[in-house]
């Protein structure tokens, strides 16, 4: 149900069709991502950054969800670091948490990315119309991961982002200009979503399942939001410091967060 919840495609995006598609030979994907989340808490590194062209301004989808996989981490006793552009790190500091620079991927158990842009074909970064992004290669740190054999995580929700590599043959089939933006950049395991940050708020609600306490249970959304919107971060669709994320009001997004955790306090 979770998967399902978290593919919530509320304004048809074309995300339906790959999620479906890929879970239909995936069943069990976020399962085996909360799995390897909590066989691999001891050092994670969490990534997400997406500088929106033109402007080059990062968006607020990303950063909230490895918010929440950060403090998941923390709550089950895991290590855990995040590595991203300055401003998203400039709006994640309220909230206390530990950045790292340049990360060498042999520090870590596991590595998660959340929205991050990923390299296409063609070694260029895009977005979802297609528009290069200027961005620091993020990616390179999970292509280094796959050599040394570290677990990975990949979080998306549109094609571009890191991870979707794994399944670049749905995002041609059923993304508009799929050919030209999917990333090649795979992951061990993927989550597809509609938003990036419920994918990342999904696997927050499936780990709680597997091990048995709600580590959702505190998450505020609109508070969270409101202090990244402060910060500058902007709505990547609607291209501005307001209180929606892909679009989205943040009144859909706190529903999406109260049926996550209302899923987990049922199933509990
Ligand atoms: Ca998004």
């Amino acid at each position: 149900m979770i998967a399902h919840i978290i593919n919530t495609d509320i304004y048809g995006r074309g995300i339906l069709k790959v999620y479906l598609e890929y879970r239909s030979q995936n069943f069990n994907f976020l399962k085996n991502s909360a799995e390897l989340l909590l066989n691999n808490s001891e050092k994670v590194l969490i990534v997400s950054s997406f500088p929106i062209p033109p402007m080059n301004v990062c968006e607020t989808d990303g950063p909230l969800g490895a918010l929440a996989l950060y403090k998941a981490v923390k709550k089950i006793g895991g290590k855990v670091e995040i590595w991203a552009h300055e401003q998203v790190k400039r709006a994640l500091k309220p909230f206390g948490v530990t950045f790292v620079d340049q990360p060498n991927a042999s520090d870590y158990y596991l590595l998660i990315s959340v929205e991050t842009v990923g390299r296409a074909g063609d070694g260029k970064y895009y977005s979802m119309s297609g528009i290069e992004v200027k961005t620091t290669p993020f990616d390179e740190i999970f292509l280094e991961a796959k050599e040394l054999g570290i677990p990975t995580i990949g979080i998306g929700d549109g094609g571009n982002e890191i991870g979707m590599g794994k399944i670049k043959h749905l995002i041609e089939k059923y993304i508009p200009l799929g050919e030209k933006i999917a990333t090649v950049v795979e992951t061990d395991e993927l989550i597809v979503s509609a938003v990036s940050n419920w994918g990342a708020y999904g696997l927050v609600a499936q780990a709680s399942l597997e091990i048995g306490e709600n580590l959702l249970k505190d998450w505020n959304e609109r508070k969270n939001l409101e202090i990244i919107v402060s910060a500058g971060l902007i709505d990547g669709i609607v291209k501005k410091p307001v209180m929606s994320v892909d679009g989205l009001s943040v009144d859909i997004h706190e529903k999406i967060v109260e049926l996550l955790k209302e899923t987990v306090n049922y199933q509990l």
